[in-house]
């Protein structure tokens, strides 16, 4: 295998017993990149004189030995969080060209870290959809069948893991986007715990929801790069003042023959019932052996709320996507329509131009469920619901440790199967939105294939602040079995 598809931890071995230079790793990315840009479509900019220069950097430091567990290792960020000096898009025409003035707080953190930033990857538009087709940009490929979607919003950043362009991304995941492509793209993801990372810098969606997180080749590589990335940051009111934890702790205790001994996995059955395709069932059971072989114990739990978190979700995250995106209005940043006759008319124009159809969708829908008259019929109700979904995790959780299902009931859809149908799209999302509407962390791990050879991930939540204990979870899997070690031919 070659360096392109090593782990953050191999590499950084690699990089410490100067095998290669920072610098030469970032050269051999850097030109996997521009060779299968025009197939994937994976970056919707890419900076090689920047990525030259911080693997440069990186370099000088480890000579001088000051290097930490992350120095040299290239990175590539989700096209919403902002990077001074290289644009910042969320592959949408309203920010085709906006350059921002200041880092996303990840952004600093993981630069003060040592990363070695190579582009920004696509997404969909404003992180609104599963699929990255909404992408102004044009759609992205995934690596494992090429007529296949990578998934979304994050799906430039899984395709380029999963294709051995960058070791490591990072990705939002507001009801999903980061492990749902994880998912479909055979890799690890993890949304942590709302308020974990902070969203400065970050460009809203759906606030309440939203949540920065790692995707990376291994649970034991986004371990790494969470303690990296998380902590409290004055600049985001939602950030939680926690003192900075190290969330390899676990993972670094020494292997024995049952790792997972006292763990309880909880099986809620929705999420093995009707509608989950049955290879997906069939990896994911196979997966639950294995963590039983491992030493963890099964409990039956019941979320019986969760069958309403898509419409919950649907309601409350246009809601809040209205409110955010009436910032873009020509007036103080992105796009602005060329010919218009008043003030009213330049913003209808530019907002015709600049927004595509899915985010259009999203802004009539929010603006709908909180007019007057209809508040409290959608969004109040919504907004209960929410704190039932989160009561039965609650609940869930005093019987469980941890639960276990598939992150999507199906492997990816080919390009273009779901675009005519937008609620076919969204409720793909049935298994994942919970964790957001609860703010509790949740991961996607690769736990098998289809019979097409298209990857299956089984998902893992947990209660607050468990990030540790998920990882762990994922990290004992993974070093019993190779799911995440498989790689896409060509
Ligand atoms: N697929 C969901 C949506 O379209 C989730 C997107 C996300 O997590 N950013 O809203």
């Amino acid at each position: 295998m070659s360096r392109a598809y090593a782990t953050v931890t191999e590499l950084t071995a690699g990089l410490a017993a100067r095998q290669f230079s920072a610098l030469e790793l970032t050269d051999e990315l850097l030109a996997r990149i521009a060779a299968t840009q025009p197939v994937l479509n994976a970056f919707v900019s890419v900076d090689p004189d920047g990525a030259r220069a911080a693997a440069k950097a990186a370099d000088a430091a480890r000579a001088r030995g000051e290097a930490g567990t992350l120095t040299g290792i290239p990175i590539a960020h989700k096209d919403l969080f902002m990077t001074e000096g290289l644009r910042t898009t969320c592959s949408s025409k309203m920010l085709e060209h906006f350059v921002a003035p200041y880092d996303a707080h990840i952004v600093t953190a993981l630069k003060q870290a040592g990363t070695v930033l190579l582009g920004k990857t696509a997404m969909d538009e404003f992180a609104m959809g599963s699929s990255t087709e909404t992408s102004f940009f044009g759609p992205v490929r995934n690596p494992w069948q090429l007529d296949s979607v990578p998934g979304g919003s994050s799906g430039g950043a899984a395709a380029a893991v999963a294709a051995g362009l960058t070791p490591a991304a990072t990705g939002s995941d507001t009801g999903g986007s980061i492990r749902q492509p994880s998912s479909f793209c055979g890799i690890t993801g993890i949304k942590p715990t709302y308020g974990i990372c902070s969203r400065y810098g970050m460009v809203a969606f759906a606030s309440s929801l939203d949540q920065a997180g790692p995707m990376a080749r291994s649970a034991e590589d986004c371990a790494l790069l969470l303690t990296a990335m998380a902590g409290h940051d004055a600049r985001d009111a939602t950030s939680l003042p926690r003192p900075k934890e190290d969330y390899r702790r676990e993972l670094m205790i020494p292997a024995t023959a049952k790792p997972l001994a006292g763990i309880r996995i909880g099986l809620p059955d929705i999420f093995f019932g009707d509608g989950v395709d049955a290879p997906v069932v069939a990896a994911v059971e196979a997966a639950l052996a294995e963590l039983r072989a491992l030493g963890a114990t099964a409990v039956p739990v019941a979320l019986p709320n969760i069958g309403y978190s898509v419409p919950t979700y649907y309601v409350l995250a246009p809601a809040e996507a209205s409110s955010n995106l009436s910032r873009f209005d020509g007036v103080r940043y992105g796009h602005r329509a060329a010919q218009y006759t008043d003030l009213f008319d330049m913003y209808r124009k530019t907002r015709a131009e600049g927004f595509g159809d899915e985010v259009k969708r999203r802004i009539l829908v929010g603006t709908y469920v909180l007019s007057h008259g209809y508040y409290d019929a959608y969004y109040l109700k919504a907004q209960k619901v929410r704190r039932l979904i989160a009561n039965d995790y609650q609940a869930a959780f005093a019987r469980c440790d941890a639960i276990l299902g598939p992150t999507v009931p199906t492997a990816a859809p080919r390009l273009g199967a779901q675009m005519q149908d937008p609620i076919k799209m969204y409720l793909n999302d049935i298994f994942t939105i919970g964790a957001n509407l609860a703010g509790i962390p949740a991961m996607s791990a690769p736990c098998g294939f289809t019979s097409n050879g298209l990857p299956i991930g089984m998902q893992l939540q947990g209660p607050y602040f468990s990030e540790a204990r998920l990882l762990n979870i994922a990290h004992r899997f993974q070093q019993a079995t190779d799911w995440h070690r498989r790689a896409p031919k060509g």
